[in-house]
């Protein structure tokens, strides 16, 4: 197989038992209402495939997910772009765990073997045979990296006194023997794997090797549990919610108990030093950032497309701050597709041999964004105000108040209904719980915004910045008297 089907995914499921708790023991995830809308989406996902070239290539005369095509040049990394991007616009950037994201990291693990070996020959065949393992299978991988959040002013190995964090607590024969927990892994319980990778930033000593590997298990693993935070949807119409009908990723906390990872599924172990270098070194950070540029770009682009209509529909877009806002979110468009396009340009063949987008514009935007998405919902309420509060029911639409909603509830361009059913696309992308943990989940994305702007900082070249001022200020020591 090649390409996965929307039913294949589905059947996959259905075969699928993990231990998931939401509110109690969750007996089938494929009959629970909290994950029929999303599952609904990744299903359709699939079937696009088949639909949309954008988001397959060739190989050999087979077509598999373009987020498996190794670039070796920059045509490649645009062919990419446009697989991320169609997919991205299926929700307007709202899910963020498509299986884009991780096949990013794997495309690069793939091409890093001699990187892998360098700790143990095993370990290069077992994630090139993995990677070609989940391509050829068009599989959905999600991952999970950080501890549980007992006291953070110590290090991840000393969480919980050392008993909290995920570790290596024995090897046999067969494998590893993992215990503990990590803190989130989003969309675990409809995943087909879960890529459980090394925690940053372990301490380079041998105190970590427990805390130092990389692994991937079956979402439904013998000893995993999978404990959901509660459903953000009321269970309403996709009319009355509708990005959280079809949009919500549950996020779960992995709890491992004595889990047996089978030798051929380890891909790192024991070497601190490398795991906290394991998505730097193999150009996977580069390409994984290059995807996730590429959806949040589409999200803004929503964004921007929600506050122009929402300000028309209610006769607000003449007044200056409402330009300005709308004017913003285009800037930041614009940001996104160049940062896009200067990664690709200045892209190069990188240590591992695949041609990688150039980190700098990626990074800038990475460190930039988690801040900026956060003005976007802050302008839809701003625009929207009480028109965010009147939302009546679909049911309510068309029944006994119809012709009341369309009188009182009209827009300078739009009928009552019509006004409603986009008003609430922007309580959805605003206002509601879906909305909030959307805000959460961009700000945390790519791990705290605070250090990650100080790592952004450390790795930043401000020589030629910083020359800059020299010269000016040797320039005014020269002309200092003279222009006296
Ligand atoms: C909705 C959502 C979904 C997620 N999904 C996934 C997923 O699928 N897979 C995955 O691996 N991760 C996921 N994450 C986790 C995400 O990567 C983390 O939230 C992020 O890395 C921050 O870590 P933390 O949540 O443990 O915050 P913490 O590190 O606990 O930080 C909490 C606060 O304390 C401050 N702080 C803590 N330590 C320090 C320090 N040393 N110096 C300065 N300030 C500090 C931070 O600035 C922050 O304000 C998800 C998170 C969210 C919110």
């Amino acid at each position: 197989m090649s390409v996965r089907t929307g039913a294949g995914y589905i059947e996959a499921l259905r075969a699928m038992n993990p231990n998931v708790y939401m509110d109690g023991k969750v007996d089938s995830v494929i009959d629970h209402p909290a994950f029929a809308g999303i599952i609904a989406s990744y299903a359709d996902l699939y079937d696009l495939q088949k639909v949309d070239e954008r988001l397959t290539y060739d190989e050999n005369g087979e077509r598999f997910a373009a987020s498996f095509l190794v670039p070796r040049t920059e045509a490649d990394l645009v062919v990419r772009r446009k697989a991320a991007r169609a997919c991205a616009e299926y929700s307007g950037g709202m899910l963020g765990r498509t299986g884009d994201h991780m096949n990013a990291a794997l495309t690069a693990f793939s091409q890093a073997g001699a990187w892998f070996a360098d700790a143990d020959p095993q370990f290069e065949k077992n994630i090139v045979d993995y990677a070609t393992w989940v391509k050829e299978n068009d599989l959905l991988l999600t991952s999970t990296i950080g501890s549980p959040q007992v006291n953070r002013s110590v290090s991840a190995s000393e969480q919980g006194g050392g008993e909290t964090t995920l570790r290596v607590v024995d090897q046999n024969d067969r494998g590893i023997v993992v215990s503990g927990a990590r803190m989130i892994a989003t969309n675990a319980p409809l995943a087909d794997e879960i890529l459980v990778m090394p925690q940053t930033v372990l301490r380079s000593s041998m105190d970590d090797k427990p805390y130092s590997f990389a692994f991937a298990v079956p979402s439904d693993i013998d000893g995993l549990t999978l404990l959901c935070r509660r459903p953000l949807r009321r269970g309403t119409s996709a009319v009355d919610e509708p990005l959280a009908a079809r949009f919500e990723e549950i996020d779960a906390v992995c709890i491992f108990t004595e889990v047996t990872v089978p030798w051929d599924r380890v891909f790192l172990f024991g070497h601190p030093a490398k795991s906290n270098t394991m998505f730097t070194h193999t150009g996977a950070a580069a390409l994984m950032a290059h995807q996730s540029v590429t959806r949040t770009t589409v999200k803004t682009e929503f964004y921007a497309g929600l506050l122009a209509e929402m300000s028309e529909a209610i006769g607000i877009d003449g007044y200056g701050h409402v330009q300005d806002d709308i004017a913003q979110a285009l800037v930041a468009v614009q940001m996104g597709r160049s940062a896009l396009r200067a990664a690709e340009a200045d892209g190069y063949v990188n240590d591992v041999g695949f041609f990688q987008p150039a980190m700098e514009p990626l990074a800038a935007v990475r460190t930039w964004y988690p801040r900026y998405f956060q003005s976007l919902p802050q302008a839809i309420r701003k625009f929207g105000a009480s028109g965010l509060t009147a939302l009546p029911f679909e049911g309510d639409l068309d029944g006994d108040l119809g012709g009341d909603v369309d009188r009182f509830l009209q827009g300078k361009s739009l009928p009552g209904g019509e006004r409603v059913r986009l008003f609430n696309l922007g309580f959805d992308a605003a206002v509601s719980s879906f909305a909030g943990r959307q805000a959460l989940f961009e700000y945390y994305f790519h791990g705290d915004p605070l250090r990650m702007a100080s790592a952004y900082l450390s790795a930043a070249d401000t020589s030629s910045h910083r020359d800059l001022v020299r010269r000016i200020l040797d320039r005014t020591r020269r002309d200092g008297r003279r222009l006296k």
